[in-house]
């Protein structure tokens, strides 16, 4: 026992903190993991009274004590530290405690002034910023005495210590009075009740600084008060006093007789402890402000981060290199869940015995930086679920009945996708992988908004390209019976046999209770130009079918027929057998008229009350028939208005001049032939 019974000085004469002292702590836990499994006691009194006897008698420490025969030899000044795992319980008795570190503050006689009493003052400052229990050491006969100088150097302790701290601690001192040389008349009783009342006067006594004027000494310090025989004439009962003094050391069967108090301890690991003295020291050398709880928070913050350093360093190690596949949700979360909370788990291990706020905060940023690069994977992965999934969008339509709508159908495998995707970042979510994936889930859906749009527009396309053959194909086959065998009234005719050829075909793919509903997902509006362009595909299908097929010489026959049918069938359809030229030339007259009558009807497209026709849109020009649907289109197309406006003119007047010549030609013929059928019926 006792395996570090060496002490070391942390604090020398110069004012120096001892820089080795890491080592010192090193060598007396060896290996162990200690954490903030040890306690910090400091003594101070006037010099000679014992002390450092005193901590080696309890403690089995070996600190230097004055030897009785050099006289009042003064020892190394300076604060010393001491190890121990051992406590005296009684005489020649000794147990195992946890690891206690003792600070052993040997200051001057207080004889002398100046230089050696600025550093008392501030070696009671550090022994009290540092320890759980600060042991104030003196003689029987100095209880009473203010100017024992014990009381004095606390007084100025108060003070500083209630200018740091203010109104208020959140950090108890036990400051535990032993009465040396205790003769036994006086019980103790009675002198803890002149101390009390002494440190109460002086606590009363004190300037308090703005704000304090109400705080008590209770709000800083716990006091205890034990008495000790004197050593050198009564030696066994010194011991035996010094064994019940030691009992109240060990903090691990009886917690309540203890000392010891968890509210004492400064929650720092005994590493962070080192740091921490140092930092205290530093501030209270050079007059710095000491703020205690930011040196703790220094210290925590130091520590966690280098802690949560060395996690994220292993998490980084075993990251995986591979990317998840978009059916591997579950090895992506198993790979990942396990990564985090093994991370998070290293850190607290080691962090959670830091100062809470400090470790918490830290922890934050820990998770942070794990997060951020679970989420690199994770965003990866979601991108690769979202191809998958929108690359079947359309099969999984194709794959429904088709008896439902298009934008029905769509609906409803949208809904599926988006599902599907949402039970994924909901599972990534909830199992702690990630806090949030808003930006994923705005990219996915703006990618399934635009494979939606893609879609219904690849839909939009087929029908357009179904219903324009569908309204070519009635066109061809309705407007060009009609042209051949113009009437009057054949525009009438044209326009009204055109608009029930659109209407018939848009009613075979649009809705029926909205008239224009292509139950593709398109807005109203959207609907109305898919239409508008529809018209315009079919105007111009018109116009070219019109134009292709009033060629002059298609024209010159549709008048021949015309005029043959009148000249070579009577009222009753029969063929006219001729008895005379003059009846011939009669006939003739009539059947020419009433066949050049429609060479007018069919160079101006114009209704039977002279109302030249004009489409009610622009033409679509015909190579961009069947393009891409464009449901922002503007018709504003030159050509397309150019043939909206010049619709009704077909035939221009050199034309009709030439169809005019050719027709006579061919008629003429026709008279000719019928006037020899006469010549030759007479000479038989
Ligand atoms: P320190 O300067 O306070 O550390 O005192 P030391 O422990 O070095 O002791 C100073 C002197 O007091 C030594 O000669 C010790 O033998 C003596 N001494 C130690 N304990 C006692 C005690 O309980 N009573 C008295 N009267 N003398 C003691
Ligand atoms: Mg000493």
């Amino acid at each position: 026992m006792g395996s570090s019974n060496f002490a070391i000085q942390l604090i020398d004469e110069a004012k120096e903190f001892n820089p080795s002292v890491r080592d010192f702590f090193n060598k007396c836990v060896e290996s162990r993991n200690v954490g903030m499994d040890y306690h910090v006691i400091s003594v101070f009194g006037s010099q000679s009274s014992g002390k450092s006897t005193l901590l080696n008698a309890l403690f089995e420490t070996q600190f230097d004590t004055m030897n009785a025969k050099e006289k009042r030899q003064q020892t190394t000044k300076g604060i010393w530290l001491g190890h121990t795992n051992d406590v005296a319980v009684a005489v020649d008795k000794r147990e195992r405690t946890k690891d206690l570190f003792v600070l052993d503050v040997e200051g001057s006689d207080g004889a002398e002034r100046g230089e050696d009493q600025d550093f008392e003052r501030k070696a009671a400052l550090f022994a009290i910023a540092v320890s759980e229990i600060l042991i104030v050491n003196m003689w029987e006969q100095q209880v009473g005495l203010y100017q024992g100088n014990n009381m004095a150097l606390l007084k100025t302790v108060f003070e500083v210590n209630l200018s740091l701290f203010g109104p208020k601690s959140d950090h108890k001192v036990l400051l535990l009075f032993v009465i040396r040389d205790h003769v036994g008349v006086t019980p103790l009783e009675s002198l803890q009740q002149t101390l009390e009342t002494e440190l109460n006067d002086i606590w009363a006594g004190l300037t308090k600084p703005d704000g304090c004027a109400e705080s008590s000494l209770h709000d800083f310090f716990d006091l205890k008060f034990t008495t000790l025989a004197h050593k050198v004439l009564q030696p066994d009962v010194f011991a035996e006093n010094v064994g019940t003094l030691g009992t109240r050391f060990q903090d691990l069967e009886n917690p309540e007789h203890s000392y010891f108090k968890p509210k004492y301890h400064h929650n720092l690991p005994l590493d962070g402890w080192t740091l921490y003295a140092g930092n205290c020291w530093n501030q209270i050398e050079t007059n710095k402000d000491l703020d205690l709880p930011t040196q703790q928070i220094l210290v925590a913050k130091f520590k966690t981060e280098e802690i949560a350093q060395q996690a994220f360093v292993a998490f980084s190690d075993n990251y995986p290199t591979e990317i998840f596949k978009a059916n591997e949700l579950e090895q992506l979360v198993e790979s990942l869940h396990g990564l985090k909370s093994q991370c998070i788990e290293e850190y607290d291990t080691y962090a959670s015995r830091y100062a809470k706020p400090v470790y918490m905060q830290t922890r934050g940023g820990l998770t942070n930086d794990v997060e951020t690069k679970l989420k690199e994977t994770i965003s990866k992965f979601l991108l690769s679920l979202t191809e998958s999934l929108v690359t079947n969008f359309e099969k999984d339509i194709a794959a429904r009945p088709k008896n439902v709508p298009f934008s029905e159908r769509a609906k409803q495998v949208r809904s599926e996708i988006e599902k599907r995707f949402q039970s994924a970042t909901n599972e990534l979510v909830e199992r702690g992988l990630v806090s949030t994936l808003q930006d994923e889930e705005q990219l996915f859906t703006s990618t399934l908004e635009q494979a939606s749009a893609a879609q219904s527009q690849k839909e939009l396309k087929q029908i357009l390209f179904r219903l324009n053959k569908l309204i070519t194909a009635g066109i061809k086959e309705d407007i060009i019976f009609l042209l051949t065998h113009p009437e009057k009234d054949l525009w009438d005719r044209v326009i009204e046999s055109f608009e029930s050829i659109i209407a018939k075909a848009v009613r075979s793919f649009a809705c029926e209770d909205k008239t224009f509903d292509f139950q593709v997902g398109l807005l109203p509006e959207e609907n109305a130009t898919v239409y508008r362009q529809i018209r315009s595909n079919a105007w111009a299908t018109l116009h070219e079918i019109i134009n292709d097929y009033l060629t002059e010489d298609n024209v010159v026959s549709i008048l021949r027929d015309r005029f043959e049918n009148k000249f070579r069938f009577d009222e009753n359809d029969s063929p006219r057998l001729w008895k005379h030229e003059e009846e011939i030339d009669t006939v003739y007259r009539v059947a020419k008229e009433y066949a050049t009558d429609v060479l007018d009807v069919l160079s101006l497209a114009a209704t039977s009350n002279h109302v030249e026709i004009i489409p009610d849109v622009p033409l679509k020009p015909l190579n961009e028939l069947v393009e891409d649907v464009d449901l922002e289109m503007e018709f504003t197309d030159e050509s397309g208005i150019y043939h909206q406006k010049s619709f009704a003119h077909i035939l221009t007047a050199p034309q009709k001049e030439k169809i005019l010549k050719g027709f006579k030609r061919q008629i003429n013929t026709a008279v000719i032939e019928a006037k020899r059928s006469i010549i030759r019926t007479t000479t038989h």
